[in-house]
């Protein structure tokens, strides 16, 4: 089978059919016709076998997976996808590995409204790049510079649980039944963010999606803001099923440090505080937890009570292997 079967027996009409796509998967290349007066938004992501995910990891979760970490960074700037375009590098024809792939990734497609519009098939170790093409209103996407001092900081849901259901997927941590499912979906199935992202930007102008860890993603936001921020421990979200199956170090360390958790952390200035309560109250909506806030003073700090924490080491993107 030839590249091009390749990619219009598996890829063809895969996610959403929007009436804005003129032109998909095909020809030399798709055209489309974006909403009127709006920013795009464009971003792209590799995923390497070993690296990012384990060997013989299940096809149909690569597939979601590889979308999904995506539609987290359009979540993070408060955009709607639309568009999404892939590049598959695998190792020999595989036609029911292919299969699988593609209805995990249209999957969840279909489930934000994406259509795939291209790709590209090559032969070498199993590599997946998306491309993601997404809108914002002008002036309206949130960004990692904006933290301003004494705006409080939040995180959706359960950072730390990624991490451990990829242990649990490894064999580094032991745990059985619906706790140990739950941890491992939010490996394998990651959820991105993307709706609350769209309402967030009403009332947030700072956010990052948690690819490489708590602090360490929160350090990009001190950066890029010139800015610091105080942790709170006894605030830190930490799961049941995590807390249930990890030990009390252990689970701090992914909580803070774990990565691949594709939440969104974000900024709130406290006068904002009517606003963001309705923002966040929609049907569907995901628990927001304040963990902290932003300092004048550079660095991030854990703090439980008056002491300082030590902090974690940030994500290893060579673990997996
Ligand atoms: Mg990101």
């Amino acid at each position: 089978m030839g590249e091009f079967d390749l990619i219009g027996e598996n890829f063809a009409n895969v996610g959403a059919q929007r009436s804005d796509v003129l032109l998909g998967v095909g020809d030399d290349a798709a055209l489309v016709l974006p909403p009127a007066g709006q920013e795009m938004v464009i971003a792209v992501d590799t995923l390497v076998e070993g690296q990012h995910f384990p060997p013989g990891f299940d096809a149909k979760d690569i597939g979601w997976r590889s979308l999904a970490v995506n539609l987290s960074d359009c979540a993070a700037m408060g955009a709607q996808p639309l568009y999404a375009t892939l590049a598959l590098t695998i190792p020999e024809h595989q036609e029911e590995w292919l299969a699988d792939f593609a209805e995990g990734f249209a999957s969840l497609a279909k489930i934000h409204g994406v259509s795939l519009i291209g790709g590209d098939t090559t032969r070498g170790p199993l590599t997946i790049t998306v491309q993601i093409i997404g809108v914002v209103p002008r002036n309206q996407a949130m960004r990692r510079s904006q933290a301003k001092p004494g705006d409080l900081i939040y995180v959706t849901g359960w950072p730390g649980d990624a991490a451990a259901g990829l242990a649990l997927l490894q064999g580094r941590l032991e745990g059985q039944g619906a706790m140990r499912s739950t941890l491992e979906d939010k490996f394998k199935r990651p959820e991105p963010r993307v709706a609350f992202g769209q309402r967030l930007r009403q009332v947030s102008q700072c956010c990052i999606d948690v690819s490489d860890g708590l602090v360490q993603d929160l350090g990009h936001i001190c950066t890029q803001s010139q800015v610091g921020a105080t942790l709170r421990f006894k605030e830190l979200p930490m799961s049941r099923s995590l807390h249930a199956l990890a030990s009390a170090e252990q689970s701090l360390q992914w909580v803070l440090g774990g990565g691949d958790d594709y939440e969104l952390l974000f900024t709130i200035d406290p006068k904002q505080a009517a606003e963001f309560a309705r923002v966040r109250s929609f049907n569907g909506a995901p628990a927001c937890h304040c963990i902290g806030e932003i300092t004048a003073k550079a660095g991030v700090r854990l703090m439980d009570g008056k002491r300082e924490m030590p902090l974690p080491q940030g994500w290893d993107p060579f673990r997996v292997g």
